[in-house]
C-alpha cells in the first residue's frame, strides 16, 4: 500500500479478511493453530512454509498492528512488543552483546535510564549519557565498541529536540545504529528513519492507542535488523496480547486528527501561558522562543501535545496551580485524550538529588501538561483559578 497517503494507511494499512469477510479488523483471540497434517506441522516449525505456530510467535491481530504501523513510520519491518520497554529491552538484548558501549541522551523516560544505566550494565554493557542537544558530546563519547545511539525527541519534561539527522551522521561515523524512542510525536508528526534513524522505538501506550486503555509497544527498522529483535521476542517472549494490538489498531485509526487537534490545544495553550504574569517561562517546540524552534520546524510537523512551564514561587506556586484545577487530570501519563498536568520535582523527578534535578534544569517551579482534546477554553480556564493564586 505504499502509493497511499498517511491517512489512508492509518485506516486500512495490514488489513486481511477471514473466510467471512469482515470489514473491520478480526480479533484473534488464540494462543496456538492447528496444523493441517503432520507434514505441514513440521513445514510451519521449520519455517519453510509460512503462517502461524504460536502467538508467542505470530497472531494475526498482531501481525495487522505491524503491517500498520511499519507503513506509517516508512519502516519495512515492525515488531510490536507487550509494552514500550520491552520494546527497548528486545531491541537491546537483540542487537548488544556484553563489552558493547551505548551513547544515550540524558533526560530519557526514567525506566530507559535505569534500563540502560543499571540493568543492561549489570550484564557488561556500558552506556555513557550526553547532554541531549551538545553534538561534540556524542561525537567526544565515541569509543571503538561504541554499536548503538539512543535519543529520546522532543525531551520530557523540558521539550529540549535532539538534531536526529546530526546525531545518525555522528553514529554511522562510528559504526553504531542510531535508534529513536518518537513516543511523544508518533509518526504523524516525526518520522525519524526519514532524518537517517535506523531504528524507531515505540511506546504504543501513549499517542498510538491514545485513549488510555492498554500497554503496548514497537520496535521498527530493517528487515534484517528486526529480524533478529523478532528471533530474540519469539524466544523470550514479550510478546503483545492480540487484544491490546487490536485496541491500538483501532487507536491508528484516529492518530492523525488526534495528534493534530492535541499539538493546536498545545499552541494555542503554549501561547496564552506565555502571557500569564504568573508563569515565568514555557516550554514548548511550536513556540518562537523556543531555542530549537528552527528545528523543529525542519523535524516535526507541529510542536506536539506535551508543554512545560515555570510558575512564580517555586514548589508552592506550582502545587497551587495542581491543586485548583478542578478538571485537568493530576497524573504523569500522556499521550490520552485527557489532559494531564505533573509536578516533575515531586513525582517523576522526585527520588533524584536536588543537585541532579538543578543540572537537568528540572526547577520547582516546573509543571508540564500533556494536553488532551477538552475544550482549550476549559483548559485555560482551569489553570487560572490556581494562577490567580500564584
Ligand atoms: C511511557 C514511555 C516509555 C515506556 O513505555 P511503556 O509502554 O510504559 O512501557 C518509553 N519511552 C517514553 C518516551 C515514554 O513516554
Amino acid at each position: 500500500m505504499d502509493e497511499f497517503d498517511l491517512d489512508t494507511l492509518a485506516v486500512r494499512a495490514g488489513i486481511e479478511r477471514s473466510q467471512f469477510g469482515e470489514h473491520s479488523e478480526a480479533l484473534y483471540l488464540t494462543s496456538s493453530y492447528v496444523f493441517g497434517s503432520a507434514a505441514e506441522a513440521a513445514a510451519r516449525f521449520s519455517g519453510e512454509a509460512e503462517g502461524n505456530v504460536y502467538s508467542r510467535f505470530t497472531n494475526p491481530t498482531v501481525t495487522a498492528l505491524q503491517t500498520r504501523l511499519a507503513a506509517l513510520e516508512g519502516a519495512e519491518r515492525c515488531v510490536a512488543t507487550s509494552s514500550g520497554m520491552s520494546a527497548i529491552l528486545s531491541m537491546a538484548m537483540a542487537l548488544l552483546k556484553a563489552g558493547d558501549h551505548v551513547i544515550a541522551s540524558r533526560g530519557l523516560f526514567g525506566s530507559t535510564q535505569q534500563l540502560f544505566g543499571n540493568i543492561l550494565a549489570k550484564f557488561g554493557i556500558e552506556t555513557t549519557f550526553v547532554p541531549a542537544t551538545d553534538l561534540a558530546a556524542y561525537r567526544a563519547a565515541v569509543k571503538p565498541a561504541t554499536r548503538l545511539f539512543f535519543v529520546e525527541t522532543p525531551s520530557n519534561p523540558l521539550t529540549e529536540l535532539v538534531d536526529i539527522a546530526a546525531v545518525a551522521d555522528i553514529a554511522h561515523g562510528a559504526g553504531a545504529l542510531l535508534a529513536v524512542d518518537n513516543c511523544f510525536c508518533s509518526p504523524v508528526l516525526q518520522r525519524p528513519l526519514e532524518h537517517g534513524a535506523d531504528i524507531v522505538i515505540h511506546s504504543a501506550t501513549k499517542y498510538l492507542d491514545g485513549q488510555g486503555r492498554v500497554l503496548g509497544g514497537a520496535v521498527l527498522g530493517k528487515h534484517d535488523t528486526m529480524e533478529e529483535v523478532f528471533k530474540f521476542l519469539r524466544t523470550a517472549g514479550p510478546s503483545i496480547s492480540p487484544f491490546n494490538a487490536w485496541v491500538i489498531l483501532k487507536g491508528l485509526e484516529t492518530l492523525r486528527i488526534r495528534m493534530q487537534a492535541q499539538s493546536a490545544n498545545a499552541l494555542t495553550l503554549a501561547q496564552w501561558l506565555e502571557a500569564q504574569p504568573a508563569v515565568e517561562r514555557v516550554y514548548y517546540p511550536g513556540l518562537p522562543s523556543h531555542p530549537q524552534y528552527a528545528l523543529a520546524q525542519r523535524q516535526q510537523k507541529t510542536g506536539g501535545a506535551v508543554v512545560a512551564f515555570e510558575v512564580k514561587g517555586g514548589r508552592e506556586g506550582a502545587w497551587k496551580v495542581v491543586d485548583n484545577a478542578r478538571m485537568v487530570s493530576i497524573t504523569a501519563n500522556l499521550g490520552d485524550t485527557k489532559t494531564t498536568i505533573t509536578h516533575p520535582a515531586t513525582t517523576t523527578h522526585g527520588r533524584i538529588s536536588q543537585e541532579s534535578r538543578d543540572a537537568a534544569g528540572i526547577r520547582d517551579g516546573l509543571l508540564r501538561m500533556a494536553i488532551g482534546l477538552e475544550s482549550v477554553e476549559d483548559i485555560k480556564a482551569d489553570l487560572a483559578r490556581g494562577l490567580s493564586l500564584v
